[in-house]
């Protein structure tokens, strides 16, 4: 419980500080009157405030007490004495006898040998730490728990006055936050440079009023947002289905948090102190995360993560500043966020000019959306949804994996060249369009694309795509948010097939699972759900959504050809009961009278190293067989497709690999099967020519990639390829891409 004495002090620091602010003037004064004033009202000789120059160093901005020449001129290093201390570990100093302690450094500009006791205070802002406070006396003391209290009471106010650049000064070291361009360097998701504004998925709340005169207002104000809370958690619970057994253990952790007493305490007592509601909120929820940061117990952690979008919730509540913050879209839309499902991707449609996002990955299939729309996107963007504002110009460069915020105009400069380049690229592709994938040594290529929405049915013509070699059905449910009906996709799926016009459309069958979850269907508890319950597995074992897709598709082909493969085809048997559903449902349309396609094609994904070494029956059973090269590649591997970490340490070129892919061909090729690679690889140029060099007839990618492979294909002689490649493996190579690398310079196409 904090002393009724120090609360009442604190607010009288806080008023006089809140009166500094509204003093207006210079940021440098400000700060020189801020630590005058902690310094007198502390009762110490010396209060300093030190703040992070760059990210690993600190500057001395203002100080009462030491040297006036020190100020801008001592820096230390994170971690580096004291102070460095405190900004590392974001945890508070408190020693009665500073030199004793281990890692003192003696700053000989700044007089301090002469002080005894020290007390740092992190000067953090939602867990990211801005700077340092710190107070000095002579007299050899610790600072008592109120007086801690009080300084990080002080302290969360000077972070928000640091985040609405209350500092900012021509002459200091002091930039406002925010404002300075900021490069990103990050991972590539889908190449192609983009310019645009920011547009967060989750903006942060700005608290633009730190400091309150009636604390009686602001706990009325705190207690009614608490209740909305509640009932809002409440309305959650009620919501959840109890199949659903983490969102409900989640929720009722909300509802634990949101009826905790101490949590409740805290904030109150820091409003007690002379912070604003909305203040006292972020001030709980700044020291939680820190805690979240620090803390190794997996446990703890999350629940941790639960109490800080439960305070997020509050914020909002309080601000009225939300995701639907009212703000307008800006019309070249760049989303930054931390991380975002392929749903909520879809949601945002074609318009966006980018992607960044501080997780992620290349395999998933938000990334797999984003490619499939040429929309460039960086992942591990680390900590960008903290530096960028709503509205920030940002330039994307998928291509290198970097993004810069707020950039500088000749880096603005130098971009849009970049894209001015990447457009005469297209047009020249453009001229290629209607023209065959004919090698240099006479073999042609069949290149298609890959889809899932009607909005990509265009880039059919656009690209010079043969047809589409891979329709993933999913994309449609997970845009909605409940279950399409059957005369919904029927209408829907013979949309595709008018645009198509005549040209092939290989419609797979719902892949849901894994990283594609429906909104509207019972989530699966599954400790790994890309082996888990998934695609054609789901089909069989609750057959009613197959059925209804199956027909849906029949009364779609209305007499044209229709192409259906079946996805994650692990056993021959599944594709055997998938396609006695088909069967079944074709029966069926007979005996309704309506009309049957003209042809059929049933074919089958092979996503999983098992159906390579199926029995040859199978090979000659299946119509066609595609390959899902990002399953495939992940289960060969044993390296998750959408973790980051391990899946880069595996090359598409690995001879072992390249191996196991001509097995598989040679068995189709036997079999007289006909075959196509339709994974993301066969999108990416010098991965798409050894696919081909290897013998793969069919390749399906995302549209954008259809012309640059062609104009590849056109110049490339793939047998002479094909050559590198036997001599590389021949060689003992681990992987084939430095031999193909090497082959392809000399050849002119690489610099
Ligand atoms: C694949 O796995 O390669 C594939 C094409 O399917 P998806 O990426 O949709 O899983
Ligand atoms: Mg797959």
């Amino acid at each position: 419980m904090v002393d009724r004495q120090v609360e009442s002090e604190s607010r009288k620091l806080l008023g006089r500080l809140s009166a500094v602010m509204a003093e207006g003037g210079a940021g440098q004064a400000r700060l020189d009157r801020i630590v005058g004033l902690i310094a007198s009202s502390m009762k110490t000789e010396v209060c300093s405030i030190y703040l992070f120059r760059d990210a690993e160093t600190l500057e001395l901005c203002a100080t009462e007490g030491l040297k006036a020449e020190s100020v801008h001129q001592t820096r230390m290093r994170l971690g580096e004495g004291l102070v460095g201390r405190t900004a590392r570990t974001r945890q508070v100093v408190n020693t009665a006898d500073a030199p004793a302690e281990p890692g003192f450094r003696y700053m000989p500009e700044t007089g301090e040998e002469r002080y005894s006791s020290f007390c740092g205070v992190p000067i953090q802002r939602l867990g990211e730490p801005l700077g340092v406070l710190v107070v000095q006396s002579k007299a050899a003391r610790e600072f008592t728990p109120d007086e801690v209290y009080a300084l990080e009471v002080v302290a969360m106010v000077l972070a928000e006055m640091t985040e609405l650049g209350a500092f900012i000064d021509t002459g200091a070291a002091l930039s406002a936050r925010h404002q300075q361009a900021v490069m990103f360097k990050g991972t590539s998701g889908q190449e192609g440079a983009a310019e645009g504004h920011v547009w967060l998925h989750d903006p942060r709340v700005v608290v633009t009023n730190p400091i309150a005169d009636d604390p009686a207002i602001e706990l009325e104000r705190l207690r009614q947002a608490v209740d909305k809370l509640r009932v809002t958690v409440d309305e959650m619970l009620s919501g959840a289905t109890t199949a659903n057994a983490d969102q409900v253990q989640v929720l009722e952790t909300y509802r634990m948090f949101a009826n905790s007493r101490s949590w409740m305490r805290r904030m109150e007592e820091d409003i007690e102190s002379g912070l604003s509601a909305e203040a006292a909120v972020e001030k709980e929820q700044s020291l939680a995360r820190s805690r979240m940061n620090r803390s190794g117990d997996h446990y703890m952690r999350e629940r941790l993560s639960d109490l800080d979008d439960l305070s997020n919730r509050l914020l909002r509540i309080l601000t009225g500043q939300g995701r639907d913050t009212g703000a307008e879209m800006p019309d070249d839309p760049v989303l930054v966020a931390r991380n975002i499902g392929p749903g909520e991707l879809l949601e945002y449609g074609k318009k966006l000019r980018g992607i960044v996002l501080e997780e992620g990955s290349v395999g998933s299939h938000a990334a797999i959306v984003a490619r499939a729309w040429a929309i460039p996107l960086v992942i591990h963007a680390r900590n960008i949804t903290q530096e960028a504002l709503n509205g920030d110009v940002i330039l994307v460069d998928g291509d290198q994996g970097v993004a810069h915020l707020r950039p500088e105009e000749t880096v603005k400069t130098a971009f849009r060249d970049k894209i001015a380049m990447q457009a005469r690229a297209l047009e020249r592709y453009a001229s290629i369009r209607d023209l065959k994938a004919t090698a240099l040594c006479g073999s042609t290529i069949s290149l298609h694309m890959n889809a899932g929405l009607m909005a990509d049915l265009p880039s059919l013509k656009g690209s010079g795509a043969e047809g589409v070699g891979l329709f993933r059905t999913e994309l449609q449910f997970l845009i909605r948010n409940k279950m399409p009906k059957r005369a919904e996709l029927s209408a829907l799926y013979a949309r595709v097939m008018d645009a198509a016009d005549g040209k092939r459309v290989a419609f797979r069958t719902l892949d849901i699972g894994s990283d594609k979850v429906l909104s509207y269907m019972k989530p699966n508890d599954e400790p790994n759900p890309a082996m888990g319950w998934r695609a054609v597995r789901v089909g069989l074992d609750k057959p009613g959504v197959l059925r209804m897709q199956l027909q849906a598709l029949i009364r779609a082909a209305n007499g044209r050809p229709l192409s259906v493969m079946f996805p994650f085809i692990t056993l021959p048997a599944e594709f055997y009961a998938a396609r006695e559903e088909f069967e079944k449902a074709m029966a069926r349309e007979r005996i309704l009278g309506h009309a049957l396609p003209e042809t059929i094609e049933v074919g089958a994904m092979l996503e999983t190293p098992s159906l390579a070494y199926a029995p040859d029956c199978f090979y000659h059973e299946v119509d066609f067989l595609s390959v899902g090269g990002n399953d495939l590649k992940q289960f060969f591997f044993a390296a998750d497709r959408e973790n980051e970490r391990v899946r880069r340490r595996y090359d598409t070129l690995d001879v072992s690999f390249l191996s196991f892919l001509d097995h598989i061909l040679s068995r189709a090729k036997a079999a007289g099967t006909p075959i196509s690679f339709c994974g993301e690889d066969a999108g990416r140029p010098m991965e798409a020519l050894c696919l081909a060099a290897l013998g793969f007839p069919m390749l399906s990618m995302r549209p954008a990639s259809v012309g640059p492979v062609k104009h590849l294909i056109r110049h490339c002689n793939l047998k002479a390829l094909r050559g590198v490649i036997e001599e590389a493996r021949a060689e003992g190579a681990a992987s084939v891409r430095p031999a193909v690398t090497k082959w392809l310079t000399s050849q002119g196409w690489l610099m």
